[in-house]
């Protein structure tokens, strides 16, 4: 993908923002950019710098993200959930060989919650860590659905970002090596061609001054052929889940796609196992008994009070809503909750559909959710744009008619062995978010309220 319109080339040592920051090594990447840990000079302090593609569609989903990102910086940082929520630091445009990339600074954070199910090789974090994360998660997505007014649409394990105390401290002792490296460098390339140690960056456009370069491409484009074109590159990557984090940096564990579960997984040191201890992997990470976590990438997240029926949300976190093409808004992102907690707690995916030679994945993923949640409100049923395809007028699926019903509860306790009061009491707290009608599910204020969290205090 580094070619016209697609990832920027980024090297170690690379400057950016007019030499502002300076690439240090590479965080991770998504279906949308590339992301680097670099050193703010003005600063002197780490950021994540997120260098998106340069093609107009991924340009214009920045802007977009920026907007979305301002918001949640702007709106109340008194709130309980502001601290839940990666907050944007600063932001510019570069000129690269392959286009006008939009580039984004983030603060500086660890590993995703997906390596962190990693270290407990998918047998489920333990239930007490998981409901300090779900907590925040839900006082993160609290303060985006009430204050911010803003629907996230891709919560997933992947999109929550342990934070780490003193990370500076850590980060300071690798830089320090590094930057002396890059000097060198930079002295042995001067030497030869002293034109080359001008900054390559654009200086910072304004919005609209970005709005007029692309004008004259902008009327060539239809918009509706430009948008489905951003929707269809959003669905590939939601149905592939196509991302990368830390494990790159960690180097100890190399997985790159997210959805597709790895048969064997490396053996991790022991040593970092245990997160309830203050332990220090080989690149100088802590993992904390307090734990603090951030929900990140706002990059497909949407304000709240616009009237969707787009397909959203990785596959395995999807709502019934979206399958069937009915208007969603923030309830949505409260059935990715559910499912994202169940994972943390089972290691397992809630629901995990699969193509059949009479059916296909969305058929199989509304019989999943209904062996499960048995009765289908009327709305599924006859309100979404493609009900029909999937159910008939009695409210059966017209694919799939042998179900197989089982309760929640039963899941946790029969498939994964969780002791039986902890199982129906993880199963209470997590049906009201698992709710087939989106009007009936329970929202984040109402969830916090829930006595499950509150004994994780
Ligand atoms: P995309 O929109 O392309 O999916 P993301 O914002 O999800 O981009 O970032 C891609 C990856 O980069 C993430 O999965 C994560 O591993 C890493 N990353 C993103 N933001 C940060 C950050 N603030 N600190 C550390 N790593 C980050
Ligand atoms: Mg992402």
């Amino acid at each position: 993908d580094y070619r016209k319109g697609g990832y920027h080339p980024v090297s170690v040592g690379d400057r950016y923002d007019n030499g502002r920051y300076i690439v240090l090594r590479k965080l991770g990447w998504g279906h949308f950019s590339t992301v680097w840990l670099t050193l703010d000079t003005m600063t002197d302090t780490h950021v994540a710098l997120k260098i998106v593609k340069s093609a107009n569609r991924y340009t214009d989903s920045a802007l977009e993200e920026i907007k979305l990102l301002e918001c949640v910086k702007k709106t109340n940082p008194e709130a309980k959930g502001y601290r839940h929520v990666a907050q944007l630091l600063d932001h510019f445009w570069h000129q690269g060989p392959y286009g006008k990339h939009a580039c984004m600074t983030f603060e500086v954070l660890g590993e995703s919650l997906l390596s962190l199910m990693k270290r407990y090789n998918y047998k489920g974090i333990p239930q007490n860590i998981v409901k300090r994360i779900s907590k925040q998660v839900l006082e993160g997505l609290d303060y985006l659905h009430r204050e911010c007014g803003i629907v996230h649409t891709d919560l997933k394990p992947e999109n929550v970002l342990v934070w780490i105390p003193n990370i500076e401290d850590y980060l300071k002792k690798d830089t320090a090596e590094i930057l002396s490296d890059i000097k060198q460098k930079e002295a042995i390339s001067l030497a030869s061609s002293p034109t080359q140690l001008q900054p390559q960056n654009q200086p910072w456009l304004s919005e609209s001054e970005s709005a007029g370069l692309s004008k004259s491409k902008r009327k060539r484009l239809k918009k509706k052929k430009k948008m489905k074109s951003l929707q269809e590159a959003r669905e590939e990557a939601l149905e592939n889940g196509d991302t990368g984090d830390l494990e790159d940096k960690m180097g100890n564990l190399k997985i790159s796609t997210s959805w597709k579960r790895p048969k064997e997984i490396k053996v991790i040191p022991s040593s970092i196992l245990d997160i309830t201890s203050i332990e220090v992997d080989k690149e100088g990470l802590q993992v904390f008994d307090d734990i603090v976590v951030k929900i990140a990438d706002l990059g497909n997240a949407c304000w709240m009070d616009g009237e969707y029926t787009h397909v959203i949300q990785t596959r395995q976190y999807r709502s019934p809503e979206v399958i069937v093409g009915c208007k969603w808004t923030n309830e949505a992102d409260m059935w990715s909750a559910a499912c994202m907690i169940f994972e943390l707690l089972t290691g397992e995916f809630l629901f995990d559909p699969r193509a059949g030679s009479k059916y296909n994945k969305d058929d199989d993923h509304l019989a999943q959710m209904l062996e499960l949640m048995r009765t289908v409100p009327k709305v599924l049923i006859s309100g979404g744009e493609f009900s029909r395809e999937f159910f008939d007028r009695t409210g059966k699926l017209r694919q799939i008619k042998r179900l197989r019903y089982r309760r929640l509860r039963d899941v946790l306790h029969d498939t994964f062995l969780v002791p039986p009061e902890d199982a129906d009491a993880a199963s209470t707290f997590l049906l009201p978010m698992l709710e087939m009608d989106m009007a009936k599910r329970a929202p984040a204020s109402q969830m916090l309220e829930s006595p499950w969290l509150q004994e994780s205090a």
